[in-house]
């Protein structure tokens, strides 16, 4: 449920309507918008009828939240959810970038991956210390030496750290480590490792599942958001279908959808989407023209060499080729916009 406050309600009677809320043991989250303040109500349906909240002053009127994901849901939070990952942001224009290898191999691939990416516009690292392999016999990841050795590039370039966390009992170390919590495609529905992350303090990037509903993966985000964190980022990362010319099917209208449906920020990975380098800058262009907040981009400094995911990886000069025009389209996107909108 969305309590809309009247334009002229006060700060005093907005908090009033948050206290009366949370006597009645149920929590609120406030949305403070252009001309109006929003406050939602989550908890047990059976207490919110007992509330006269129609009545409390300043309340203009009271909304249902249809979506059964309610903190995740627009009809909520109308105004777009903003990241704040130590201190570079994701949503709210800007185009986020996560650039690296699939895994953390070794202190020369990292270190150089890393100044390739800074030098490429890039604002965080990605790589993974714990890979989640199809196979038990493919390169499983550093581990703790890896997400030292992550800690070792952030200190060296100045880029912030994307890891994937693969389960519960390693939340821990890897938020010693990581400026964002990744959860793969392959977690994205593993409920306890989904609230152990709510729980970690930092913020999260949400995978799309391999055969995951935009609904499915939206009330995946709900377990984070419904901890107390509100910090999630979607990635979408392409789906299973019938086709197998390219790994996986990148959905870019999931883009466009997770827009309308919810108000977290979204960003695309066309390296797992399409598992072929060929097709990554296409569809980081698309990606970006269909208003994603940011791209996760494989790049090794020598694929043929990778331990993992080698033929998707782009070079460092396809990289850098890549970031200058994602930049462009991105700037010639916004002024288009400006420019259409008076
Ligand atoms: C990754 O980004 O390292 C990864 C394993 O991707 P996904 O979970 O999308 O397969
Ligand atoms: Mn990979």
């Amino acid at each position: 449920m969305v309590i809309v406050m009247r334009a002229d309600a006060t700060d005093s009677q907005v908090r009033n309507v948050v206290s009366r809320i949370e006597a009645a043991g149920l929590s609120t989250c406030i949305s403070a918008g252009q001309s109006r303040t929003l406050v939602g109500i989550v908890g047990d349906k059976r207490l919110i009828v007992t509330l006269p909240v129609e009545a409390f002053p300043g309340v203009e009127k009271v909304l249902p939240v249809t979506d059964s994901y309610k903190l995740a849901s627009r009809q909520f939070r109308p105004t777009a959810t903003v990241i704040d990952a130590g201190g570079v942001t994701i949503g709210g224009g800007s185009l986020a970038v996560m650039a690296g290898p699939c895994a953390v191999e070794s202190r020369e691939q990292l270190l150089e991956a890393a100044e390739i990416a800074r030098e490429g516009g890039a604002q965080f690292l990605r790589g993974g210390a714990f890979k989640p392999r199809t196979s038990p016999y493919s390169f499983q990841g550093l581990e703790r030496r890896g997400l030292e050795l992550l800690d070792e590039a952030r200190a060296a370039t100045g880029l912030k750290i994307i890891t994937e966390v693969v389960d519960v009992t390693s939340v821990e170390m890897v938020a010693a480590y990581a400026d964002i919590l990744q959860v793969g495609a392959r977690n994205m529905q593993n409920f306890k490792l989904l609230q152990a992350v709510g729980q970690a303090g930092k913020p999260v990037l949400l995978k799309r599942g391999i055969a995951a509903t935009i609904s499915e993966w939206l009330h995946a985000a709900e377990y984070i958001l419904s901890e107390g964190n509100y910090q999630v980022v979607l990635c979408e990362r392409g789906i299973r279908t019938f086709e197998e010319y390219t790994r996986n099917t990148l959905d870019l209208s999931a883009v466009g959808a997770i827009k309308q449906l919810s108000h977290l920020p979204v960003i695309v990975d066309p390296s797992h989407g399409t598992g072929r380098r060929e097709l990554v800058r296409p569809m980081a262009l698309a990606a970006v023209a269909a208003g994603a907040d940011g791209l996760m981009i494989e790049m090794h400094p020598n694929p043929a060499q990778a331990l993992s995911d080698g033929p998707q990886s782009l070079d460092p000069a396809e990289f850098k080729g890549l970031m200058r025009e994602v930049t462009a389209l991105a700037g010639f996107l916004r002024s288009a916009a400006a420019a259409a909108n008076g």
